[in-house]
């Protein structure tokens, strides 16, 4: 009937947030397609939640929702 992997084996996709952008003005995180442009700077890319530029690339992290109970 096949291998069983045993408990390890989470719900792999479902409710997994991936995002390598932080701001550290609102705590806001996300990807780059979400970031806003800021037309007064100079090719810069903003928080889309409170504008501001104060933002890093951290890497790729990973986030479970939390909305995770049945
Ligand atoms: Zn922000």
């Amino acid at each position: 009937m096949g291998a069983v992997f045993g408990e390890n084996k989470k719900s792999f996709e479902v409710g997994m947030i991936w995002w390598n952008f932080y701001c550290y003005d609102c705590k806001w995180k996300g990807v780059a397609n979400d970031l806003d442009k800021d037309d007064s700077a100079n090719e810069w890319y903003v928080c889309p939640k409170c504008s501001s530029d104060n933002i890093e690339d951290m890497g790729w992290h990973k986030e479970e929702d939390e909305n995770t109970g049945n």
